[in-house]
């Protein structure tokens, strides 16, 4: 069975993982990405605050040696669900079954005024350049501000905010500073009351002003001024921003989405075309766009192709649960499990924050590099 999975990010490189660890060289699994690296979502908040080098935290994909799997680096340019078939700049590949798992692209441009007077710290490059703009910044006032819904990671924001402001207060610029921030929802994490009030009162305890139920609509450059989609307006020396969310330009040509993303279903992430999946950010599944719900639709994925493969009708079936690590600052580290089941509300439990979790996040990164690139990361 020829496997072919489009996107080397936390979707693909944990089916991938799973395949061959099941399967070995029995299974013959094409991974592709156009990128040479991996970069872990949180990796890029380590970078921003100086914790670790931009070279720190990228994982050649030139280390995956896993039987049966072969890393291939090329950009998809069409996909052709109904057929199968993928056109690369490196060739054209066939599938028995096909994996999309290509993420959701950034669009900072979407946003008047970002590009010009703000900074995106969603793409690696973005955040990689906003670690030097923290370092020359003499303090001031800084907006976290959310451009569109949906977006990755929905703690990011509020976990910038946090290690923004802790970050000038190291610095001696905390009474020169004040720290804003624009989010579209009426809590922090929505699903986990706990963990929204853990924020909230962090958020309190440093100053930091909240605006919920608000999106940023575009920067006025010549003022310098954040204006919201309400027409609200709030000024800043430091535009820090999340911005727009799409899908791959050829995942949008492939004639596989509907209102923006691919529908799944919701328990085998099958996509309408028979043998084609979808897995992670690029989907409408119904679960935040994470990496450990990407994860864990290639799990499931993983277990559905093996089950075709044994002739075992029996397959794995999604629970939309996710674990995440949010960073509190000088706080430590929280843990909040969340669960999206469809047609049911969503849950959160929350523990934390502490500085127990801080060695915690730092294994889950390294198991997972570990576990995918055959290599210490430390
Ligand atoms: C600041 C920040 C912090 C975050 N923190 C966390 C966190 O703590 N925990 C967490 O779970 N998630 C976190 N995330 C979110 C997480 O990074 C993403 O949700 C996750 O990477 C999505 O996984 P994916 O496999 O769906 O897509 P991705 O990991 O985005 O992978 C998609 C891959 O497809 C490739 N690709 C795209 N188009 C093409 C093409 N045309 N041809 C070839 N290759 C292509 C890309 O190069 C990429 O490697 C964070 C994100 C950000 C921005």
């Amino acid at each position: 069975m020829r496997v072919v999975i489009l996107g080397a990010g936390f979707g693909g490189l944990e089916l991938a993982s799973r395949l061959s660890e099941d399967w070995g060289e029995r299974i013959d699994v094409v991974l592709i990405d156009k990128s040479d690296s991996f970069v872990m979502g949180f990796s890029k908040l380590d970078v921003m605050f100086g914790r670790a080098t931009a070279d720190s935290v990228r994982h050649p994909y030139s280390a995956i040696v896993k039987p049966g799997v072969r890393f291939v680096k090329a950009e998809v340019r069409s996909i052709d669900p109904a057929a199968r078939r993928v056109e690369t700049d490196a060739g054209t590949f066939d599938a028995d079954i096909l994996v999309v798992a290509l993420g959701a692209d950034l669009d900072p441009a979407a946003t008047p005024g970002l590009v010009e007077d703000g900074h995106e710290f969603y793409t690696n490059e973005g955040a990689f350049a906003v670690r030097d703009v923290l370092a020359d910044f003499s303090g001031g006032r800084v907006v976290v501000g959310v451009t569109s819904t949906p977006f990755k990671c929905p703690p990011a924001p509020s976990e910038t905010a946090l290690m923004v402001h802790d970050f000038l207060a190291d610095r001696g610029l905390g009474e020169k500073s004040d720290v804003s921030l624009v989010m579209p929802f009426g809590a922090p994490v929505p699903p986990s009351p706990e963990a929204s009030r853990a924020l909230l009162s962090a958020f309190e305890e440093r100053g930091i002003t909240w605006y919920p139920n608000r999106v940023v609509k575009e920067l006025d450059p010549a003022r310098h001024v954040v204006v919201m989609r309400d027409g609200e307006e709030l000024p800043y020396d430091l535009f820090l921003g999340v911005p727009a969310h799409v899908v791959p330009q050829v995942v949008a040509e492939s004639g596989m989405c509907r209102d923006g993303w691919i529908p799944v279903d919701s328990l085998t992430l099958e996509t309408e075309y028979p043998g084609v999946y979808a897995i992670g950010d690029v989907t409408s599944v119904g679960t935040p766009k994470a990496g450990v719900f990407s994860e864990g639709q290639g799990a499931v994925v993983a277990e559905e192709i093996s089950s075709q493969l044994r002739g075992d009708p029996q397959a794995g079936s999604y629970g939309g649960r996710g674990v995440c690590y949010t960073e509190f600052g000088r706080d430590g580290v929280g843990l909040v499990d969340v669960t999206f089941l469809q047609g049911e509300r969503p849950t959160g439990a929350f523990t934390g924050p502490s500085h127990d979790f801080i060695e915690a996040k730092t294994e889950f990164g390294s198991s997972r590099i570990t576990r995918w690139f055959g290599r210490d990361w430390s």
